[in-house]
């Protein structure tokens, strides 16, 4: 008789099993579930008619679930693609400004399958509330975006963040982002749930800081990072900043690579995608599940 596997063996298998934690794993699909439209921050390179760009490439719009709808587009795609393993919320805001969508989905997914993975986006401002939380629920992958741990520079990357009923702006926008970040990006590891920080770099903003980044998120005890460029949005405080050229973006990356892995296959996916990295059925969607509203 085979042995239950152990709460590290399941862990093991369910990154190996997830095609952004593991870049062998192109064979395995995830689902993205569009049942977050809120925002509690506005990000200087965000226009919020698209879907959040701190997961998904700009210019694209996911259309909201319920709860019951994204269980049943989660049951329809899981009857047609058995390669299916993981479950991930990415917007098309921040998670975890939804969360009573949240916590549903999840719930109503766990009671009909024990086994799939559950992954969540985050801008980490609530993470320090919410993070047992998402363990309880069994999330076990978490991806925070943290474009900085200067608060001056983290600063700089928001117009404003909206946090407990107030709202702010500059040094200390960034420095309550940033503590947050620590703090959320801290319990989740204590909690055993993996963590990708995704940075999104700027030009004259946070370039020459992401090493800094990478160095901090390694000494938590994160897993990967993702080092991101940001594609300039019309309609956008950055909208004039130019982006970085690939050649920098490599070089910041390799530097980085000295430090800790590098993620180099993240598609930019929206936030309803389908499928495996490399063959998005969102696009599709709509004849490929049945459709939830009539
Ligand atoms: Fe936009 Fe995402 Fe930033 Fe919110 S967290 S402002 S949705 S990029
Ligand atoms: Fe994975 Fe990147 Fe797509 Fe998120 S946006 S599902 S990390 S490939």
């Amino acid at each position: 008789k085979k042995e239950p596997e152990s709460a590290e063996e399941i862990m093991k298998r369910k990154t190996k099993e997830h095609p952004c934690y593991n870049c062998q794993a192109h064979q395995f699909a995830r689902i993205h579930l569009p049942v977050a439209p809120a925002c509690n921050v506005q990000c200087g390179y965000c226009v919020r008619k698209f879907d959040c760009p701190n997961e998904s490439r700009p210019g694209v719009t996911s259309s909201i679930l319920t709860p019951e709808e994204a269980l049943n587009r989660y049951l329809s795609v899981k009857e047609k693609m058995p390669n299916l393993t993981v479950v991930g919320i990415a917007g098309p805001g921040e998670a975890l400004e939804n969360w009573e969508n949240v916590r549903n989905v999840f719930e109503l997914i766990r009671k009909q399958d024990p086994n799939v993975t559950f992954c969540l986006s985050t801008n980490g401002l609530k993470l320090p509330q919410y993070a047992l939380e998402l363990k309880e629920l069994g999330v076990s992958h978490v991806t925070v975006t943290m474009n900085a741990v200067d608060p001056h520079i983290s600063g700089q990357m928001y117009q404003y963040i909206r946090y407990m009923g107030r709202e702010y702006t500059g040094d200390a926008a960034g420095a309550l982002m940033v503590a947050n970040q620590i703090a959320g990006i801290r319990q989740l590891i204590a909690n055993g749930i993996l963590v990708k920080v995704n940075i999104v770099t700027v030009k004259g903003i946070n370039d020459s800081h992401v090493p800094e980044v990478v160095k901090t998120v390694k000494s938590l005890g994160c897993f990967i990072t993702n080092i991101m460029q940001m594609i300039p949005v019309k309609g956008s405080a950055l909208e004039h900043v130019e982006p970085v050229s690939n050649k920098q973006l490599n070089e910041i990356r390799k530097q980085c690579e000295e430090i800790m892995p590098q993620m180099y296959h993240c598609q930019h996916c929206r936030a309803d995608a389908v499928g495996t990295l490399t063959d998005d059925k969102s696009i599709q969607l709509k004849g490929f599940v049945a459709e939830e509203r009539p």
